[in-house]
């Protein structure tokens, strides 16, 4: 969607609201990060004394595959994100704070989908204390222990593990 902000560049004090859906089901974010159903937007654009700002909250529903245990979950996340309008930069500000819209417009599903993936964790985990997996029978530990020794190292690492304290002195 393309928000036409002319009349705030033009008016101090003048302010827009906005609210719509944008759909990015079609778009993975990556192999296990994708949008669960639309990402509903709704913020306003004003103009403050000549200051144009962009602000919104995305508020959506993530399909996630935690990190560690590797079970899918969903998750709801909510947002908010402000941005300087400019029509030009004065600056060689590399900030992703500006929007520069030449044209006056902002292209706002395309701005909510650059804003959340910087914002989106790079590590996915389905709670903070996971436990994972057990990577000799693969049981998940949050259901409960397995009875593999966690000791057993596997031969090839035993191997390692002399190798590593053999080389300290
Ligand atoms: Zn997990
Ligand atoms: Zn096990």
């Amino acid at each position: 969607m393309w928000l036409s902000c002319q009349e705030i560049f033009e008016v101090s004090g003048a302010s827009k609201k906005f609210s719509f859906a944008a759909d990015f089901s079609e778009n993975p974010v990556s192999a296990t990060v994708a949008f669960r159903g639309p990402v509903q937007i709704d913020g306003e654009v004003a103009n403050r004394a000549g200051i144009v700002t962009l602000d919104y909250t995305a508020r959506f529903t993530m399909s996630l595959c935690c990190d560690r245990c590797l079970k899918p979950f969903s998750r709801d996340e909510s947002f908010h994100f402000t941005h300087g309008l400019v029509t030009a930069l004065e600056h060689d500000a590399d900030d992703a704070y500006f929007l520069v819209i030449p044209d006056m417009r902002v292209d706002l599903a395309e701005t909510a989908w650059t804003d959340i993936l910087l914002e989106l964790p790079a590590k996915v985990l389905c709670r903070e204390d996971c436990k994972g997996l057990c990577p000799v029978c693969g049981q998940d530990w949050n259901l409960g222990g397995c009875s593999c020794d966690k000791k057993e190292i596997d031969p090839r690492w035993k191997a390692l593990d002399g190798f590593f304290s053999s080389s300290d002195e």
